[in-house]
């Protein structure tokens, strides 16, 4: 059978197949009599198909050719067997003779003693299996290519009808049936924090693939040429007035506009088209054929990739057929979004303020949907399985993003409990908003230098709404990590300037690109490293390769021309590594001179302090440098030798202890008795108890997340200084494992705010 004889077998069989799925009869009987139409169509003894009750098994749902009894009776795991096998990898198997495969598991229940030959293909929705289609014959025989084709194109229709509203009630039945409960509580992968609460919106873009083939394939190309222009056009001018602004998050929307119009994939649907089939089926059969070739790679960022492409198709899909479905359509006035899987695109066509949480499913940290969601402050939890289906539109969910649970039919007092926290909130913020008319400092007149750490261009808002001081931390790689490509210098220079003009005559502090460890650059292939923490990142990275080093310095010089350039080194572990850095900085300055370029008008240079052998160097490196700022996460890492990214490791050993605690004050005597700048801007100075500690132990500078400055800032305008370092000085003494509920006990005493 060739090809096209291949299609036509398809076409006849689809189309009783489709005659037979409207007839008035439950869903169970018309899945059952379609495996009797392949099994006669196709020629085979036997047709049968498993469908997945739940994320860890397949069930037997219908089949022709076996007793009746054994239908919901077989179950299989995924990956048990030759049929689970097919569910977990996705792929097709054909076997001659079944009994003979390595996998092969007998199944009592299942009866199929006398067949032989085996041809089983997946049910794919969304990249993954969601069934199993078999056929089977008494005689041994090699199943050909093009049966297995006809066989894949059944799947495509099966699929539909499997994922279908239907189906999905009819499982919902049958897990009631068994007496299994429906979950209430469901615990999840938070990747951004805060409470909502609102009414469910089910994303569902996808549209069911009804018809597969076409005898029109001028007017199918036409229609896929007309919706596919129009998807582009609805696109450009989509990006080009979101309100993310510029910087990496256009760099997300430039990912996904690639997919969008990328010549080749465009290609390969108007082929599919050209070989008979619908403009719908031939932009899902070559969304599966690019699913099947990057599936099976490891690289994470190819992967992530496919949640953009499954996006595009699904727009394509609705501009084919003009129907956009529930997306952005609700007329709650909060809402919470619940998604198998979501571009960023998609997000963007929900009112964004009316947006209370995103749950996908398939959710991953690094995942741009997620990225873009953080930045919109929305509450998002991933890895929560079978949500999409088990919630219904309108259905009320809390999501809590900081504990990563979702709520579903929240109870009155849980519901209580949410409204609190959120209005409270609410308050606090309008608290904090008005607190930038007043300065950080302390009631016994002390000021505090209060600067903000930026990474995100949403960051940059964060100058204005808290007034803060300057940035104490650029994290120049988050631009560097959002891209697909290196940035270039050019690239490079409008990220800077925009940073510098956004600050106006506040101080900016640069920091040197931070990449490695868990700061994985999408373009760089990942070294597998023993200990990646401690390992080849940071200043040892761009000392190694000097041209991005050198690069960077040109576009901080350019960047800055004519103020004040603020240069900082990460990671530095002694004096010659930060020599080095400056070095390179001061021969870019130079190049610059020479080449009339304008420079800034004075260059700073300094380090951060995050690597405990430079703490023992602090006399020399004190000579040499004009500032320094404490990485307070990576120098507790070090100094507890504790892996800040380990989760079971996060509660472990305190930075509120005597040993850290008098490490920091070290430092800050260092730096005053050298009179140098010196600055806290790890994680330490976002948190109002831990900031109130590195007060009293000297610091007068903190560098503070632009979402918890309101807290800090509150926190230094109840403090009394003075009495503070009195106080410190009595519980470094103390050799508890954390001086947390001490320091707690006397903010309580004292008034001190700490929200
Ligand atoms: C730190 O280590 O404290 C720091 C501010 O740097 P990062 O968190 O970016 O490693
Ligand atoms: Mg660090």
């Amino acid at each position: 059978m060739n090809s096209r004889a291949a299609a036509n077998q398809a076409y006849v069989i689809l189309k009783r197949l489709r005659q037979q799925m409207e007839e008035q009869t439950d869903i169970s009987v018309r899945l059952n009599n379609s495996m009797s139409v392949i099994a006669e169509e196709m020629q085979v003894d036997a047709a049968f198909c498993f469908v997945n009750i739940d994320d860890n098994y397949l069930e037997l749902f219908a089949a022709h050719g076996f007793a009746a009894e054994s239908m919901h009776k077989v179950s299989l795991r995924i990956g048990e067997g030759v049929i689970g096998g097919i569910a977990k990898d996705c792929r097709p198997c054909a076997v001659s003779d079944y009994k003979k495969h390595p996998r092969y598991l007998y199944k009592a229940d299942l009866g199929e003693d006398d067949y032989k030959s085996f041809l089983g293909v997946p049910l794919i929705r969304r990249n993954k299996a969601i069934g199993v289609l078999v056929i089977e014959s008494r005689d041994i025989r090699e199943f050909t290519d093009r049966e297995q084709e006809t066989l894949e194109t059944i799947a495509m229709f099966l699929a539909d009808i499997v994922s279908s509203d239907e189906m999905s009630e009819y499982k919902k039945t049958l897990i009631k049936e068994r007496g299994l409960i429906t979950r209430e509580r469901i615990k999840g992968l938070s990747l951004s924090k805060g409470y909502g609460l609102g009414n469910a919106v089910i994303h569902r873009r996808r549209h069911a693939v009804t018809k597969i083939f076409t005898e029109d394939k001028e007017k199918e190309l036409d229609r896929l040429t007309a919706a596919h222009q129009k998807m582009n056009a609805d696109l450009d001018a989509k990006f080009n007035s979101t309100k993310l602004g510029i910087g990496e998050h256009m760099d997300i929307l430039d990912a996904y506009l690639m997919f969008a119009r990328d010549k080749g994939w465009f290609k390969k649907i108007a082929d599919n088209v050209m070989s008979g089939m619908t403009a719908e089926a031939a932009v899902e059969r070559s969304y599966e054929d690019m699913w099947n070739r990057l599936s099976a790679t490891t690289d994470v960022y190819l992967k992530e990739r496919l949640h953009d492409l499954r996006d595009v198709a699904d727009r394509l899909q609705s501009y084919l057929s003009g129907d956009f479905g529930e997306s952005g359509k609700s007329d709650s006035e909060n809402i919470v979004i619940i998604a198998q899987t979501m571009g960023p695109a998609e997000l963007m066509d929900y009112e964004y303020t009316k947006i209370r949480g995103l749950i996908i499913e398939d959710g991953t940290p690094t995942m741009h949907v997620a990225i873009v969601a953080k930045a919109l402050n929305i509450p998002v939890i991933a890895k929560i399985k079978g949500l999409f289906e088990e919630v219904k539109s309108g259905e009320l969910i809390a999501v809590d993003g900081n504990e990563g649970y979702v709520y579903l039919q929240p109870s009155d007092d849980i519901r209580r409990k949410f409204q609190e926290k959120i209005d409270e909130n609410k308050k606090l913020q309008a608290k904090f908003a008005e607190l930038r008319h007043h300065l950080s400092q302390s009631l016994d007149g002390v000021r505090i230098g209060h600067y903000i750490n930026v990474g995100l261009a949403f960051d940059l808002d964060y100058i204005e709404s808290t007034n803060c001081d300057g940035i104490g931390l650029y994290r120049t790689e988050i631009p560097f990590m959002a891209s697909d490509v290196m940035p270039d210098v050019e690239r490079q220079i409008s990220c800077y300037k925009e940073l510098m003009d956004k600050a106006g005559k506040r101080k900016v502090i640069f920091r040197s690109l931070d990449v490695g460890s868990d700061k994985l650059l999408p373009y760089w292939a990942g070294l597998s490293e023993e200990n990646p923490a401690i390992g080849w990142r940071s200043i040892r990275i761009t000392l190694d390769r000097r041209a991005i080093l050198r690069k960077q310095m040109r576009a901080f010089l350019e960047a800055a021309a004519g103020k004040e350039l603020n240069v900082m080194f990460p990671m530095i572990a002694d004096l010659e590594e930060f020599e080095e850095a400056r070095e390179t900085l001061m021969l870019e300055l130079e190049k610059e001179k020479r080449a009339a370029r304008p420079v800034p008008a004075k260059v700073n240079v300094g380090l951060m302090i995050e690597v405990p052998a430079i703490v023992f160097q602090l006399d020399e490196i004190l000579e040499k440098a004009d500032f320094i700022s404490v990485g307070t996460n990576d120098l507790a890492q070090f100094v507890f030798a504790c892996d800040r990214g380990n989760p079971r490791l996060t509660e472990r050993y305190d930075v509120l202890s005597a040993p850290f605690l008098r490490l920091m004050r070290l430092i800050a005597a260092k730096a005053a008795e050298h009179g140098v700048y010196c600055s806290v801007c790890g994680e330490m100075a976002s948190n109002p108890i831990e900031a109130l500690a590195l007060i009293g132990l000297g610091f007068r500078n903190l560098s503070s997340s632009g979402s918890s400055f309101g807290r800090v800032k509150s926190m230094i305008r109840s403090m009394n200084v003075e009495e503070v370092s009195d106080y410190m000085q009595l519980l470094l003494n103390s050799s508890k494992k954390t001086l947390r509920p001490q320091l707690m006990a006397y903010a309580y005493d004292h008034g001190i705010e700490i929200y």
